[in-house]
């Protein structure tokens, strides 16, 4: 079962009702779990709460990068798997990424993640866990409490639903931490049932969809779980979830030297897109242990950024890369497994 931290506030109180303590005492407990509010407990929540655990995430190892602007914790869980947390900083606030799995069942070639295999869903209290202690590193600093999140640290979150929206749920709950739904993105490999039940969920997070190929020849040959989803169900999911939420979906393209960063392939991307209610990232690979690739000179970058953003018409912007040097950037978590 789940540890009281990993309860949404619905079933915390049922949690209540069904031990016998009366739910309105769920207000006071879930501020005390989630804002750190620190609310004296009347008796029978007290009594209640006493016997509960909440899960406990501690500290194995804490990288930053030379610049100081992005530190990489790697966390173990109850059961001594590990994962890991990455904080960016940016002026005046910080950004966090979570992870959702031990592991990654993708298996796309050029991710670290995805290159140690699948170990584990976390549970919805591990996510929320994840927040919880970034949020006590920053109060150790005395630096502001976390605004924004992104779900683009290790697995893949779609693959885990329930549990991600259980967390979510909770982070933005106005009774907890409120973190703003508009503040949290969702990144997924291209999960296209995951992006449909997402579509039919009543907040609006942010989706980034990674897709990396503008054919399925190419695209499968980088994620293979193109063969179960291929990119016109895919790009259908993208307009489905865009015209319910009435906003933009992001698309993610990590840019691989010599395999997919050419003129040609910004053109066929351009028109793969163009029309469509997208925002285009330009992720620069990162390097990682089991994969050959190298990411394309800053011209070449740049020359692809500016042929997709003319032909597509269409916003473009390359992702700031954070925290390399420490193998914190986007796809370099894998935790111990690598050394
Ligand atoms: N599983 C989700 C979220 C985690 S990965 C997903 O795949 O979207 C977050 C982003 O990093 C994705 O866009 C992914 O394609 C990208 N990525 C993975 N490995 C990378 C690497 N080595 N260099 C740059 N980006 C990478
Ligand atoms: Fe998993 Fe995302 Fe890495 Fe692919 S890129 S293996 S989906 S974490």
């Amino acid at each position: 079962m789940d540890r009281v931290d990993g309860l949404t506030f619905c079933q915390l109180q049922d949690r209540l009702e069904r031990d016998g303590v009366r739910p309105f005492h769920a207000s006071a407990l879930f501020r005390n779990l989630h804002q750190g509010a620190g609310l004296e407990l009347e008796s029978p929540a007290e009594n209640w709460f006493r016997g509960k655990e909440i899960t406990p995430v501690e500290q194995a190892l804490v990288t930053e990068s030379a610049d100081g602007y992005t530190r990489k914790y790697l966390l173990a869980l109850s059961d001594g798997q590990e994962v890991e947390s990455v904080l960016m900083g940016y002026p005046g606030r910080h950004t966090a990424c979570l992870s959702s799995q031990v592991g990654c069942a993708m298996g796309c070639v050029f991710c670290a993640t995805g290159q140690m295999g699948f170990r584990r869903h976390l549970s919805a209290g591990e996510i929320v866990a994840q927040v919880r202690f970034l949020n006590e590193r920053l109060a150790e600093r005395e630096e502001a409490p976390l605004r924004n999140l992104v779900m683009m640290g290790m697995g893949e979150p779609l693959h885990n639903f329930g549990a991600l929206m259980d967390a979510l749920e909770i982070l933005t709950d106005t009774r907890g931490l409120q973190l703003r739904p508009s503040r949290v993105s969702i990144s997924t490999v291209g999960h296209v049932n995951g992006i449909l039940k997402l579509a039919e969920v009543p907040k609006n997070y942010q989706l980034s969809v990674s897709l990396h190929g503008a054919s399925d020849e190419e695209r499968s040959a980088l994620i293979p779980i193109n063969r179960r989803w291929p990119l016109e169900e895919l790009l259908a999911a993208c307009e489905t979830f865009a015209e319910k939420k009435k906003q933009r979906v992001f698309v993610a393209w990590t840019l691989i030297a010599g395999v997919n960063d050419s003129d040609d392939h910004a053109r066929r991307l351009a028109s793969l897109l163009k029309g469509r209610p997208v925002h285009v990232n330009l992720i620069p690979l990162n390097v990682t242990p089991d994969f050959e690739g190298k990411p394309p000179s800053e011209e070449r970058t740049k020359a692809f950024h500016e042929i997709v953003r003319r032909e597509a018409e269409l916003p473009v912007t390359i992702r700031q890369r954070r925290g390399i040097d420490v193998d914190a950037g986007c796809g370099q978590l894998a935790g111990r497994s690598r050394s």
